[in-house]
């Protein structure tokens, strides 16, 4: 059924390799991938399998060693950084584990600044950014700063940041790796829904297979290699159709 979906982005044979003096270590052992508009995939694989590496490599924000990452139809790997920057404010949210806020900014501010670099006017800004927050369970905390939020709010504002450009895919890098078990369902229904709602790509990077719940695929990732890919959107759970949090 996947395959009538449009494809994304397509990697083909590639090869990261770092250099630590004379040792050579290979983070991406010829990875392959076709991933689809509109899925959720779990890229799994225990710490140092090379999922940091790859996400990085999609992103354009390394170069692969050898290979080929086609976005969208255009190959990345030969890009300008110029270009790539650009490339990453149109198509690619990115989500942190340890959230990447600037710290003297409020969350409207954090909200707005994808859309800043993209010039975006400041009125329609503030719209998108509250509409946003809202959107994420945040409507009474508008003006505060990281440091009167917990952990859980402030990944609501980097989730609201991530999307608040409706990008064509998200990054989430272990999102939830600071988070509660009960903040973690929240973010995990908050993120994939966002997702499934405007059709967005997602790729949510984790070495906790129990995550997988809320995704279509599994990538699994070993040693930078891609040992096998598992449709599992029959078991996935049902999303939450509303926000709801106690603020
Ligand atoms: P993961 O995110 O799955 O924990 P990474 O992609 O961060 O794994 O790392 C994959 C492998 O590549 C690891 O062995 C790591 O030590 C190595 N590696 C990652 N980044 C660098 C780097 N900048 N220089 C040298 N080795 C690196
Ligand atoms: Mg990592």
């Amino acid at each position: 059924m996947s395959n009538n979906l449009e494809t994304i982005v397509k990697l083909n044979g590639v090869h990261k390799i770092y250099k630590m003096g004379d040792e050579k270590i290979v983070a991406l052992d010829n990875v392959n991938l076709d991933l689809k508009k509109g899925k959720i995939y779990c890229l799994l694989g225990v710490s140092g399998s090379g999922k940091s590496t790859l996400l990085n490599i999609i992103a354009g924000l390394e170069k692969p060693t050898k290979g080929e990452i086609v976005f969208k139809g255009k190959s990345i790997e030969k890009m300008s950084e110029k270009k790539l920057a650009i490339f990453r404010q149109r198509y690619i949210g990115f989500i942190f584990q340890s959230y990447n806020l600037m710290p003297t900014l409020t969350a409207l501010e954090n909200t707005t600044l994808p859309l800043i670099f993209r010039r975006t006017p400041k009125k329609i800004r503030t719209e998108k950014a509250v509409d946003m927050l809202k959107a994420v369970g945040l409507a009474k905390r508008y003006k505060h700063k990281p440091s009167q939020l917990s952990g859980g709010q402030q990944q609501r504002v980097s989730i609201a940041r991530a999307f608040v450009n409706q990008p064509e895919i998200v990054f989430a890098d272990e999102p939830t790796g600071n988070l509660d078990t009960k903040t973690t369902e929240e973010m995990m229904n908050l993120i994939c829904g966002l997702a499934k709602k405007h059709n967005q790509t997602m790729i949510l990077v984790t070495h906790n297979l129990e995550l997988s719940v809320y995704c279509d695929e599994i990538i699994y990732i070993r040693d930078g290699k891609i040992e096998k890919t598992e449709d599992v959107s029959a078991s996935k759970i049902t999303f939450q159709q509303e926000v709801s949090v106690n603020e």
